[in-house]
């Protein structure tokens, strides 16, 4: 019997899309308060006391600065703070994040060499250690690419790229962006080399939209020391070494956002950034697991092949014809499910981008989250009579058991 008229919907919505990720309730009681003095208190020792945990998130012992920004702002703080116009900066691109940064340097007057890779496949680093090699006056101030890039799903290797630059005896500084990736994918900025690394509030960190933060070694800030003009509101010299609290921010205090942080800071101590990771890997590969299930006797394929090369807190997907869209949208008006849509894989509007489709596994997500997620697709793909294989439930909750093959 089909049950197709009654709805079922109501309930705990869920967003399963890369960003903004869910809010734990613990974060959205933190910042359920009347605002507090700016001036002096409570909410100072709690903005410093963020620093340090900041820090231990990102694995450097070297300088932050905040912005009352999203993950666009840090972008543009990175380039703001350590490039001119007329410099060059080389991007290597497998995915639309890296272009959007590239395109933000070009609008400050800086010279963007895109590399791209296309978007299923890794860096070619020979490719980009042959730029490096070539380029013998160091006219490339700066490498700059996305951790994990979210339309893709691709992770790429900074600890490989910081070897190209080493081999190459390159000074150009290296800067990862980090928004999709920080507390879901394991990144070490300082172990793998990383001169600047920016993210956002809203992914891994389970704080609604607002903050960005960019961290940075005592080689940017040379940098950063070289120029004459940096944007007052952009500066990061006064925002991480304040003199007066109103620096840290520019301006008034984000209090909220800052409630909301110290909770989602001490999320993620308790459980141990480690157990972090680990959880998101698990999780994103009992999603693999269905997806391989579904994809059996069915058209649904991974973006990424390779699984050492997939994000564990994004993972994109096709299911061709206009079935991605419909099944997104039966998710979402009969059981409170959104996915993310595709990004940067088809022009938007086009038959192609009705196929694509994104699910987001960042932050606060759990076993039973994901077996929800997995249940209400499988569920959709009946719904919908798309075809798929079978036993992915199955396969999926063998991972989350520690069961699987
Ligand atoms: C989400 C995201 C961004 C953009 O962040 P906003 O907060 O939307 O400005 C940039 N890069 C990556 C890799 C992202 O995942």
């Amino acid at each position: 019997m089909k049950n197709t008229a009654v709805n079922l919907a109501s309930g705990r919505a869920y967003l399963a899309i890369p960003g903004p990720s869910v809010i734990p309730d613990d974060v959205l009681r933190a910042m359920h308060q009347a605002s507090p003095n700016i001036y002096e208190g409570a909410l100072l020792a709690l903005t410093e006391s963020l620093i340090p945990d900041l820090r231990r998130i990102a694995r450097t012992q070297h300088h932050v600065a905040i912005y009352i920004a999203n993950g666009h702002g840090a972008w543009e703080a990175a380039l703001a703070n350590t490039l001119k116009p007329g410099d060059r900066v080389l991007v290597p691109a497998n995915g639309r994040f890296a272009h959007g940064w590239a395109e933000m340097a070009q609008a400050l007057g800086v010279e963007a060499q895109l590399l791209d890779f296309g978007t299923q496949d890794p860096y070619d680093l020979a490719r980009i250690s042959e730029v490096l090699a070539a380029d013998k006056a160091h006219e490339i101030k700066a490498v700059l690419g996305a951790h994990v890039d979210t339309s893709t799903s691709l992770r790429n290797d900074f600890k490989a790229l910081r070897g190209c630059l080493d081999s190459a005896n390159h000074p150009a500084l290296l800067m990862a962006d980090c928004i999709a990736s920080m507390g879901c994918d394991r990144f070490e900025m300082d172990d793998w080399g990383v001169d600047i690394a920016v993210t956002g509030c809203q992914k891994g960190l389970m704080v609604p939209a607002g903050l960005s933060f960019v961290f940075f070694n005592d080689k940017a800030a040379q940098q950063r020391r070289t120029k004459e003009y940096v944007s007052k509101y952009w500066d990061w010299e006064s925002r991480s070494n304040p003199q007066a609290f109103y620096e840290y921010f520019g301006g008034t205090a984000p209090t909220h956002h800052l409630f909301g942080l110290r909770q989602s800071l001490d999320m993620i101590h308790a459980e141990g950034i480690e157990n972090v990771w680990q959880r998101h890997g698990i999780l994103a590969r009992a999603i693999w697991a269905a997806v391989d299930a579904w994809g059996r006797e069915g058209a649904m394929t991974m973006n990424v092949t390779n699984p050492a090369l997939r994000s564990h807190a994004v993972t994109a997907l096709t299911l061709p014809g206009a079935s991605g869209t419909e099944l997104r949208k039966w998710l979402e008006g009969n059981l409170g499910l959104t996915l993310g849509i595709g990004l940067g894989m088809a022009k938007p509007g086009s038959p192609e981008a009705d196929g694509q489709f994104r699910l987001g596994h960042m932050g606060h997500v759990n076993g039973h989250m994901i077996m929800g997620l997995l249940g209400g697709i499988e569920a959709g793909l009946k719904a919908l009579d798309i075809p798929h294989g079978e036993g992915a439930l199955s396969a999926a909750s063998a991972v989350i058991a520690g069961r699987a093959a």
